[in-house]
């Protein structure tokens, strides 16, 4: 395992973890590749940051700190129209090309919003959703775990999800001991070098004093995602926010956590559902064994 420093984010800071600003580790997997922070959020942090997901008091507290989220944006995420459109569409692809489209009528999306990302066609449909979320037609809503346990389907979609779990392992063990045949998973596949001029004492120290100054945190925040997302690197000045997404996946990182946790990979492919900001996603289908 490889460490480098990186900030909490002042949103996080504030509005779920209730500490000051503080350094933090990222590591990096020698044998998978997977990068993570060290310092994971407990359950109480976990809630304060996502029972209330993007709720006005989420935008305000967040666009506080962040001046490119936009209220628009905050309405938009997940909600777009093409977007979840050609989320349903590479659903009903990536059985199809397994042949396994036949075999899958009952289908239950963990943390899918209004579960408006589940195919049309599959006759039996469920969300798990903890927030009020109101959903779609034509889905059914669960909102405890004894009435997931309860049922049976025969594929659990858990997308988006994965980045955010400060405890993935167990997160697909808790599924793969769900009555459920198939896992399809999607979590953001940003591969990212960091490159780094300064020795590790002196970056440190860098960050503390860019830390006191709101305006230009903000800004090399802003510089650094952008970096990171469209050239796929951490410049030497750029600083790395711990924010929502607590890892980093790569397709061997996806690959053993699902065998360590018993399911069997049919395939991990990555894929892009947009023509902007949003980055490659990696996509992974698998069989419980
Ligand atoms: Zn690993």
């Amino acid at each position: 395992m490889s460490k480098w420093p990186a900030m909490l984010a002042p949103f996080i800071a504030e509005y779920a973890v209730s500490k000051s600003l503080d350094i933090v580790d990222l590591a990096r997997c020698y044998k998978c590749g997977l990068k993570y922070f060290l310092d994971r959020y407990n359950d109480r942090e976990a809630s304060a940051l996502y029972s209330n997901y993007r709720g006005s008091q989420y935008y305000i507290s967040r666009h506080r700190y962040e001046f490119w989220y936009t209220r628009n944006l905050n309405g938009v995420l997940g909600k777009d129209s093409k977007m979840v459109c050609r989320r349903k569409e590479h659903l009903l692809q990536i059985l199809n090309r397994n042949n396994i489209k036949t075999q899958v009528f009952s289908v239950m999306d963990w943390g899918g919003d209004q579960g408006q990302h589940i195919p049309d066609i599959f006759t039996e449909r469920f969300v798990y959703e903890i927030s009020d979320a109101k959903p779609v037609e034509g889905v059914t809503k669960l909102t405890n775990m004894q009435e997931v346990r309860m049922r049976s389907f025969d594929i659990v979609m858990l997308c988006g999800v994965l980045e955010h779990c400060s405890d993935p392992k167990d997160m697909v063990r808790l599924i793969s001991e769900l009555k459920t045949k198939f896992l399809y998973i999607l979590v953001p596949f940003e591969p990212f070098k960091m490159i780094r001029i300064m020795p590790d004492s002196w970056y440190r120290k860098y960050m503390k004093f860019i830390s006191h100054l709101p305006n230009l945190r903000s800004l090399v925040d802003f510089f650094t995602a952008i970096c990171r997302l469209k050239l796929r690197l951490i410049p030497p000045f750029g600083i790395l926010m711990q924010h929502e997404h607590l890892n980093y996946f790569t397709k061997d990182s996806v690959k053993y956590l699902l065998i360590d946790n018993g399911f069997e990979p049919i395939e991990i492919s990555s894929f892009n559902f947009s023509f902007s900001f949003d980055p490659d996603m990696l996509v992974c289908l698998a069989r419980r064994k």
